[in-house]
């Protein structure tokens, strides 16, 4: 009889990598836009990409090096009509990292992440993923008083523009797959338990997500995690339960959950096979980057096995729980660690995928009856029944006209404590152009 095909699962990173130390050290002793550094952020993207393809990683990114100063602000970093004192992002360990406010309209990115694509693309052999920042977290920057002519609906217009160009620009360059990094939806409902703020940032994300077309959203993604910064995490005590079924509304293809960090990974599994959507790929973590242990292969392929008693195996892929350093100065992981973690997410899914793949192995597992449906399938692809393009379309104007109301602009969104200890400012703007920037 002939072997069956091996199933692929697939796997993807998150996004960052810890960069260079020299690169961190030149950063900090001036302006992380000199145009010196030119060199330095391109071999540092070189090496990157080098050493997560020796990992056999089927997908990689550029590792953020050139994201300054982390994951969320690098599209307004420099913009001449921000202040350095927005909304604090509090850490469990005590130290908080804080975003950049808006002063004055109109809003424009100062960059779009497609400009990172172009230079990762060049050095890379296999297919290359771009994560950008979702509408929601920009949101942030809007201050709570609001700017004398330049309302809140004009500000969400724009930024809903800002960030579809942004996604589109990288789908158009051949971006594997575009991330949309939603790390504060699960602090949105510590920040508000009542779950009406994180209710905002999922009708504000669903709206950016209703320009793109049912095609398009398949290769758009959204992740979610507790946080991941100086080994740290914001928002690892929310239960799932009062994330998941909302997150799942979202209108996006493909979800990357950190779930490896998590202490009980079966509720979570549980909440996601209640709620995920038949069209809906979930990307569950299998390596912790807050967790200095590095994950063993077996130790992967286990908590595959884990996830595929609650998702589909022609829907589950796997992950890391988080980028390694979102901010570009966190060396709590090395380098080394990072692309060691990754190794073990690649052999693990890898011989997960093989064991799944064998019919004899579908009998030892008769409680995974998914994976050995799959598994007599072959690879397969997802199921089509996404909403069409014209209700989700209208869907968004109805949502829309809600949130433009002001339910954004009436949450408690900035914690009262206003001190800033330990809080570490992405600051730095020249004012001068950098070779990443818009035309704006
Ligand atoms: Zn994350």
């Amino acid at each position: 009889m002939a072997k069956p095909a091996p199933i692929t699962i697939p796997t993807e990173p998150i996004g960052s990598i810890p960069r260079p130390v020299d690169l961190i050290e030149r950063v900090a002793r001036g302006d992380s836009e000199d145009p010196n550094l030119a060199p330095l952020y391109e071999d540092a993207i070189r090496e990157t990409i080098k050493r997560f393809e020796a990992t056999g990683s089927p997908v990689v990114t550029d590792g953020e090096q050139r994201k300054y100063h982390n994951f969320c602000t690098y599209c307004v970093h420099g913009l001449p009509n921000t202040a350095p004192d927005g909304f604090i992002i509090p850490y469990s360990d005590g130290h908080t990292r804080r975003l950049s406010r808006l002063t004055r309209g109109p809003f424009r990115y100062r960059r779009y992440a497609d400009c990172y694509l172009d230079v990762a693309m060049r050095y890379a052999h296999v297919p290359v993923k771009q994560a950008v920042i979702s509408p929601s977290a920009l949101s942030l920057m809007y201050p709570a008083e609001s700017i004398p002519d330049y309302s809140r609906e004009q500000f969400i217009e724009d930024l809903l523009n800002e960030h579809g160009t942004e996604i589109r620009r990288c789908l158009k360059k051949g971006a594997h797959k575009v991330q949309v990094d939603f790390t504060e939806g699960r602090l949105a409902v510590k920040i508000d338990p009542s779950g009406h703020l994180l209710n905002s940032f999922i009708d504000l994300n669903n709206l950016a997500l209703s320009r793109f077309s049912p095609e398009e959203r398949r290769r758009i993604g959204v992740h979610t995690c507790p946080g991941n910064d100086l080994d740290s995490t914001h928002s690892a005590d929310v239960d799932y339960a009062e994330l998941l079924p909302s997150l799942f509304e979202l209108k996006a293809g493909n979800f990357y959950i950190a779930l490896a960090g998590e202490r009980d990974r079966r509720h979570a599994l549980k909440i996601i096979r209640k709620y995920r959507k038949p069209d809906q790929w979930v990307f569950v973590g299998v390596t912790a980057p807050v967790d200095p242990h590095i994950e063993s292969p077996e130790e992967v392929r286990d908590r595959v096995l884990e996830a595929s008693e609650y998702i589909p195996m022609e829907q589950l892929g796997t992950t890391d729980d988080c980028g390694f350093s979102p901010f570009s100065d966190d060396t709590s992981t090395s380098r080394d660690t990072a692309f060691a973690k990754i190794q073990a997410r690649v052999l693990g899914t890898k011989g997960q995928a093989t064991a799944i793949g064998c019919p004899a192995e579908c009998k030892q597992h008769s409680r995974r009856p998914s994976a050995c449906r799959a598994a007599k399938r072959g690879v397969l692809g997802g199921s089509s029944k996404a909403q069409s393009y014209g209700e989700l379309r209208l869907e968004a104007l109805l949502r829309r006209e809600t949130l433009v109301r002001g339910n954004l602009s009436n949450l408690p969104i900035r914690p009262n404590d206003d001190t800033d200890r330990g809080a570490r400012s992405p600051t730095g703007s020249s004012g001068r152009r950098g070779p990443c920037e818009t035309d704006h």
